[in-house]
């Protein structure tokens, strides 16, 4: 018996984030019930989109062009670079802070049992970029995790070697959160990281 139409949308729909067979079979109804034309654009947007969006040459980020916006504008700060695990990272930042500077996006972090290398992370245009970029700083925003700070750890000695300053992002005490409920790993790692008042 061969998979009807219906089956096959419910079922691909399943492959976005977070959408069990439920919210799949919910969303299939809503779009055949009340909106077809919003099906269709979504269809053709998918398609045009899973074929035309690429990879910055420059610092990786997803970029219909050869650049991204942040590395083909002019008004960006190239002294500074904010390296990021993935592009939900970098539009975080460029969502709640006011950085100015460059990015470099790993798609990934150091991990041997994965097979990810510095190759896998394309930290051979970054050393490229931190050899001959003008980049003075190198900000280190890889996640918190045993392997985010063994990637960050790496990154230091990279930088080191081009004697580029580098920095890490401060892990500590969320906003409105009180000691007693935050995690003894954050709650360690902010009192290491304490700076003076
Ligand atoms: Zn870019």
């Amino acid at each position: 018996m061969s998979t009807s139409l219906l089956e096959r949308l419910i079922e691909d729909l399943r492959c976005l984030p977070g959408v069990g067979p439920k919210s799949a079979q919910r969303m299939a109804f809503q779009l055949l019930e009340r909106d077809r034309d919003g099906g269709r654009r979504l269809a053709a947007t998918l398609i045009e989109a899973m074929d035309r969006i690429g990879h910055c040459r420059r610092c990786r980020n997803y970029a219909q062009d050869d650049l991204c916006p942040v590395c083909a504008s002019p008004s960006r700060d190239r002294q500074l670079v904010c390296v990021v695990e993935s592009p939900i990272d970098l539009a975080a930042i460029e969502q709640a802070t006011g950085f100015r500077g460059d990015y470099f996006v790993l798609h990934g972090r150091l991990s041997a049992i994965d097979g990810r290398g510095p190759r896998e992370l394309g930290l051979d245009l970054l050393a490229a970029r931190l050899a001959d970029d003008g980049v003075t700083e190198l900000i280190i925003a890889t996640n918190p995790t045993v392997e985010g700070e063994a990637t960050a750890h790496y990154l230091a000695e990279l930088a080191g070697q081009f004697e580029v300053r580098a920095s890490r992002l401060a892990h500590g005490v969320p906003l409105g959160g009180e000691l007693e409920f935050i995690d003894r790993g954050t709650l360690a790692l902010a009192f290491g990281s304490r700076h003076a008042l």
